[in-house]
């Protein structure tokens, strides 16, 4: 066959890009099309004030992955954020994750023994009312693993605005570890590497479509569904896999956000990158301050407005954007229906969070492909 590309890649999100990139170095020629007006997936960043707004949620990259991180930094350099997120409790605020800093805010406690004597104390009351049985619900468990006072404070209502339903409805597995640090660091990752690319996401999706014929505003299953084997010798598809397989199994539940994004006239709003409200007194689970991802020290009073988003966690519905794949026995069985249905499609290369039905950060998108033969 003398198709015109080697490869018709369906969606510009970090999968079908970093795929177009490493398929271009080898020679292929590839056409990228997306179904939004604008290139990057989720990673897309809108620029407002001079600010550049994480409009599908925000993204702060990081990895243990040497090879995925100097790739990146091959396309684009860096920056040196590190994200250490606030809870605002009632108006009192505390280091996340939980550590010594945390732990000082909490209870006063100044040394890492007085603080896991108290962590401690907390536990065995907890232990104590489950007199033997195991936890049976996510507020019986994270009170075993943490105690009360940071249950009540830090977990419990932030827990139940991101879910709609009480702790005491939600299944104990869904907190399996909550890891107490007894050190003064408040950076959440333990990854080796972390930041956001110097000038925004949109620099790296432009160099690693750099040279490639990309449209937007193209919807595979409206344009190409019937007609791609014309067009290309191979598809790689990042869409969502039920729709893929038009439904005809049923359709596969996601978890949504809402984010209400707007400009204040100030250069500082909340001063950090991300702030979660811990109680139901707001009904929003977090504040993303934008410029705080890419603007440091004085930088950040060289723009004169701020651009901040709330997060509201919503029930999904066709038609909204569809984030987190939802982790329930109904969801697995049928995802997993889906993925032997893909085995019958040789000439397709089934990729990223949609077509796997599976939540993933961006850095291991990116090694999948790294590791990747593209022939
Ligand atoms: C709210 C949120 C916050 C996140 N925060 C982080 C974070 O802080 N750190 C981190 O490492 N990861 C984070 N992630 C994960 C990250 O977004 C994913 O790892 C990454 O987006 C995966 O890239 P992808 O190419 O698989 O998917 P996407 O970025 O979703 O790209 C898929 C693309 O396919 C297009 N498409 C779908 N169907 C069609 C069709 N029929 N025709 C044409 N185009 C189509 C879509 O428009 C989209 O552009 C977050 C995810 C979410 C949802």
């Amino acid at each position: 066959m003398n198709a015109k590309y080697d490869y018709l890649i369906v969606g510009s999100g970090l999968f079908g890009a970093t795929f177009a990139y490493h398929a271009h170095k080898a020679g292929k020629k590839c056409l990228v099309i997306d179904k939004r007006p604008q290139l990057g997936g989720n990673v897309y960043c809108e620029n407002i004030e001079g600010i550049n707004v994480h409009k599908y949620g925000a993204h702060i990259f990081h990895t243990n992955n040497k090879q995925v991180w100097d790739f990146v930094n091959s396309i684009v350099e860096f920056n040196r954020y590190t994200n250490s997120p606030i809870a605002n409790y009632k108006g009192k605020l505390y280091n996340l994750p939980f550590n010594m800093n945390t732990f000082y805010q909490m209870w006063g406690v100044t040394t890492p023994a007085d603080a896991l004597k108290k962590i401690e104390e907390q536990k065995v009351e907890a232990l104590a009312t489950l007199n033997g049985r195991e936890p049976a619900n996510l507020e019986e468990q994270a009170l075993t693993l943490v105690g009360k006072d940071i249950f009540e404070k830090l977990i419990k209502e932030y827990t139940e605005k991101q879910w709609g339903r009480s702790c005491k409805d939600l299944p104990a597995f869904i907190i399996k570890r909550l890891p107490v640090r007894l050190i003064f660091d408040n950076n959440y990752f333990n990854d080796r590497y972390q930041g956001i690319p110097i000038g925004g996401y949109n620099k790296l999706i432009d160099g690693l479509l750099d040279g490639i014929e990309a449209h937007t505003g193209v919807d595979f299953f409206v344009e190409y569904k019937n007609k791609w084997r014309n067009v290309a010798n191979k598809l790689v598809y990042t869409g969502a896999i039920d729709e893929y397989f038009n439904y005809k199994l049923g359709r596969l539940d996601w978890r949504t956000v809402n984010f209400k994004t707007r400009i204040e006239n100030t250069p500082n709003y909340q001063g950090n990158a991300v702030v979660n409200y811990t109680s139901h007194d707001q009904p929003y689970t977090r504040i993303i301050e934008h410029k705080h991802f890419e603007m440091f020290g004085q930088t950040v009073y060289d723009y004169p407005k701020t651009v901040i988003s709330e997060e509201y966690s919503t029930e999904y519905t066709n038609g909204m954007e569809p984030y987190y794949p939802v982790n329930d026995e109904r969801n697995n069985t049928l995802a997993e229906e889906y993925r032997k249905l893909t085995t019958t499609e040789t000439d397709v290369i089934f990729g990223g969070r949609l077509a796997q039905y599976k939540y993933y950060d961006m850095a291991p998108v990116i090694e999948q492909v790294l590791n990747m033969k593209i022939i």
